[in-house]
């Protein structure tokens, strides 16, 4: 897929079906599955479901998350702040998104936020900027867990997941930089559950943890996963940062025995359509901007398709 197609994809529109093929891809296509892969299929299937990617993200998301909590209470100013902007080694930080918003509500260019903002672009430039969902956001550790139980509710037919058009989270994010500069208002400041939960960490619980509360209550019995897949501006923009990111997943045509295991567990299954028999337009793949490297289908792929991967460095990972 191109560049620009990822990219609309990533704003609402609905993945397109390939219209042409590399030749290595339309003769694995056409083939039938082969003795290897039913092979690894069968083994996959009988052994333990792996948890490497998802036990290593976690660590990290939780150590992140404390550093702030040690380093405020030991008072030893390694990080200050929370993640909407922060300090590290004296160093600026700031999340990109909610800096536009305070710019675009004051109507002035603060140079701290300037640089923080930077900073932290560059940074996701290379890691891949969805990354910063998985591996740092205090909000997709507890929606995860708020998911397993709306999947295990929805197993027994007690809930049902209803969708919404992934275009609404495009429309919010114009829309909350609309309201900041016509009403000075930085209402998703507000809302957002990122900085209600980091400053929770840091500095103990608020009022605002019932709207996190309700959140989740409400992605559990309405909607999976609804704020990051349909609301959540900050998600969106760092997909934007690192459209272009060397660290990816990759999807390998030849080992994928279609059996969609990886588009179960996806936040964002549809840059996973590819996995679908008859999609992929080539032999090897890089999953779209979308793609949060959580790695739940680099561990749940009974054949490794799916590889984590560093541009360049192949093999490294
Ligand atoms: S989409 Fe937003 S709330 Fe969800 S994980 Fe990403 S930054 Fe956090
Ligand atoms: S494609 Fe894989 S790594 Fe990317 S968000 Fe989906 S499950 Fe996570």
């Amino acid at each position: 897929m191109s560049f620009l197609a990822d990219a609309a994809t990533m704003f609402g529109r609905a993945p397109r079906r390939p219209t042409s093929f590399s030749e290595e891809a339309e003769i694995l296509h056409g083939r039938k599955r082969r003795a290897h892969v039913t092979k690894l299929l069968e083994d996959a299937r009988a052994r333990p479901p792996r948890t490497t990617w998802r036990n290593r993200r976690w660590a990290v998301l939780i150590g992140v998350n404390l550093l702030f909590t040690i380093s405020f209470w030991l008072d030893i100013q390694i990080v200050e702040g929370s993640l909407t902007a922060s300090r590290f080694l004296g160093f600026h930080l700031a999340d990109v998104y909610s800096s536009l918003l305070v710019i675009l509500a004051q109507r002035h260019v603060a140079v701290n936020l300037v640089i923080g903002s930077v900073t932290v672009m560059i940074l996701w430039a290379v890691v891949g900027g969805r990354a910063y969902c998985s591996w740092v956001c205090p909000y997709h550790l507890v929606a995860e867990l708020a998911e397993k139980l709306h999947l295990r509710l929805a197993e027994r037919g007690i809930v049902q997941d209803h969708v919404f058009h992934r275009g609404v989270r495009t429309v919010l994010w114009f829309g909350f930089a609309a309201l900041a500069l016509v009403t000075a208002s930085t209402l998703f400041l507000t809302l957002n559950p990122i900085g209600i939960l980091s400053r929770a960490v840091v500095y103990g619980a608020s009022l605002a943890l019932l709207w996190v509360g309700f959140l989740l209550l409400f992605e559990v019995v309405y909607s999976r996963r609804a704020w990051c897949r349909y609301i959540c501006p900050i998600g969106l923009t760092y997909g934007v940062i690192g459209a272009g990111a060397p660290v990816k997943v990759v999807y390998h045509l030849e080992r994928c025995a279609h059996e969609g295991d990886c588009r179960k567990v996806c936040e964002v299954p549809h840059v996973l359509e590819l996995t679908i028999k008859g999609r992929a337009e080539d032999a090897e793949v890089d999953i779209g901007p979308d793609c949060t490297r959580c790695g739940m289908c680099v561990d749940i792929c009974p054949t490794d398709s799916l590889k984590y991967e560093i541009k360049g460095l192949r093999d490294l990972l």
